[in-house]
């Protein structure tokens, strides 16, 4: 047997009848029909001319079909590309381009918009749904279920992900079969994950946390899984009847709480709630589990190292923190300037190692070398600290670090202080240029807007709370802030957006 993920699922499978997938619409695939119908689809995607190693580009709703071709793909020893389905056909073009996959796979509806950026890639365009023009769901059903799934070598390319592109571009995560099962294999063990569980799937599958976390965690466990095409509070509390883990992003957890429906009971055959992606808030930790008595496993990851640090499953789990590095996985915090290890307690740049690492990325070789040490250790961009009990703090990108006035200003800080004011909903602190300080600390705020909020009201009460250097020179109003499909806040286009805010300021 190979490496192929496909191979050591396949392998792990004790009950062929067991469901692994149900819909909202009451369809109940087992595991049997995974094998069967990912047999067939590998055999279409070797009809439409994908080799081992070819890039399968995907841009299609989430749906079962769209799982299927994700197995199929790599059991035609072929890499999977999933694109968010937010792109609009001009960002389409710039990662068709970028990757020059065989096929695109996008839905009949987006086919004539893609048409033009497709064909400049040299890709093939076909469509999942059944009866379309090069309809890969026509050529599957008319294909034999068997298919001689291609070996692999762990170190041989699974995936390419395109990073969520909150700081900037997006780039393309080299990931591999090894990256991706060892990830499935560790976060089962670390949440207790078998054959009896139920999750709760409303994440999107074109990012590392539905795709590689939820569903291979799921498929790895032979466990089962219900499919909601998104995010619904009514469909999450009929699903939580009978499911035992939701994984979300710290949104889903805040919405939840808006629900009077939300408590013990309706709650109580659930056993794990995992959030991730973006800083769950403290308060949301302990209000859920006021609430529901659950205490919410926060963990970290990113698109290039899949999972880093979780919350222990058995042991204690402290809100603000994202936990424990994962067996396996190394954990370093760093100078940022030296690259010298910093002692625990001390805030900077925080480094991992281990068989999740990605393999570098795409066509990047210059920023590959930049981020990836010749020790393994991938430099993640993200500055935190490890507490004396040995978990991990994320205090923020080390691109929204602030420096003002040769002062370093962590915005999360300062956020946490006005967002805990009346009349603030949210808020976002940036360092835009300023001729004194280098960079000015800006607070945008997102107001209830009842009563109307002044600046006065939100400096005032930072005074003798924050020292002078870290008390915002400005507060500016904004409707609401900038966020990517994942949710998370797009500081850089905050940045864009204020940049001139302090030419010829006068110094406050
Ligand atoms: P890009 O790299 O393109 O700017 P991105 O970093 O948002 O986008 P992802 O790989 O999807 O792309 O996100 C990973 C990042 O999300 C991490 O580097 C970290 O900044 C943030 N993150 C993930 N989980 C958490 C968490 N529990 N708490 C705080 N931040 C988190
Ligand atoms: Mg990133």
């Amino acid at each position: 047997m190979s490496d192929n993920l496909f191979d050591l699922l396949a392998a792990g499978i004790t009950d062929p009848e067991a469901v692994a997938i149900e819909t909202q619409a009451g369809e109940r695939i087992r595991y049997a029909d995974l094998i069967a119908r990912s047999g067939r689809m590998a055999n279409a995607l070797a009809a439409f001319g994908v080799q081992p190693g070819d890039r399968v580009a995907v841009q299609v709703e989430k749906s079962v079909q769209a799982i299927i071709l994700y197995l199929a793909t790599l059991r035609a020893g072929a890499v999977f590309l999933p694109l968010n389905t937010g792109y609009t056909p001009a960002e389409i073009g710039y990662f068709l381009g970028d990757a020059e996959p065989r096929v695109f796979v996008c839905d009949p509806a987006r086919q004539e918009a893609l048409r033009a950026p497709t064909e400049a890639a040299g890709a093939r365009m076909v469509t999942l749904d059944a009866e379309g023009r090069g309809s890969l769901t026509d050529a599957a059903d008319a294909a034999p279920e068997t298919f001689a799934t291609v070996a692999r070598d762990s170190g041989d390319l699974a995936a390419l992900l395109y990073t969520s592109g909150t700081t900037g571009r997006s780039k393309g995560a080299m990931l591999t079969h090894g990256n991706l099962v060892s990830n499935a294999q560790v976060l089962r063990e670390a949440w207790r994950f078998t054959a009896q569980d139920v999750l709760i799937h409303a994440l999107p599958i074109f990012h590392t946390h539905g795709l590689f976390v939820a569903t291979n965690v799921v498929l790895f466990s032979g466990a089962s899984m219900i499919f909601l095409p998104k995010f619904d509070v009514d469909r999450i509390f009929e699903a939580m009847a009978r499911a035992t883990v939701l994984m979300g992003v710290p949104t889903f957890y805040v919405r939840l709480l808006q629900d009077d429906m939300l408590n013990a009971e309706t709650t109580a055959t659930m056993r794990l709630f995992v959030s991730g992606s973006a800083p769950l808030l403290a308060e949301t930790h302990r209000e859920w589990q006021a609430r529901t008595g659950h205490a919410i496993l926060e963990r970290y990851g990113m698109t290039e190292t899949n999972m880093n640090a979780s919350n222990p499953y058995d042991g204690e789990r402290i809100a603000g923190t994202v936990g424990l590095p994962l067996p396996g996985t190394e954990i370093v915090v760093t100078d940022p300037e030296t690259g010298a290890e910093l002692p625990r307690g001390e805030i900077g740049m925080i480094e991992v190692r281990g068989p999740n690492v990605f393999k570098g990325y795409w066509r990047m070789p210059e920023k590959t070398a930049a981020e990836l040490r010749d020790n393994g250790f991938f430099i993640t961009g993200d500055l935190g600290k490890f507490d004396e009990r040995g978990y991990l703090h994320i205090v923020g990108r080390g691109k929204d670090l602030i420096i003002t006035g040769g002062y370093n200003v962590y915005p999360k800080e300062i956020e946490t202080e006005i967002d805990a004011l009346p009349g603030v909903v949210e808020s976002a602190v940036i360092g835009l240029p300023h001729r004194d300080f280098g960079e000015g600390v800006t607070a945008v705020v997102v107001p209830t807007g009842s009563p109307a909020l002044t600046e006065a009201d939100v400096l005032a009460p930072l005074e003798g709370r924050l020292a002078k250097f870290k008390q915002p020179k400005r507060v500016l109003f904004v409707d609401e802030l900038p966020r990517n499909t994942m949710g998370k806040v797009q500081k850089n286009l905050l940045r864009d957006r204020f940049a001139g805010l302090y030419d010829g300021a006068a110094e406050r």
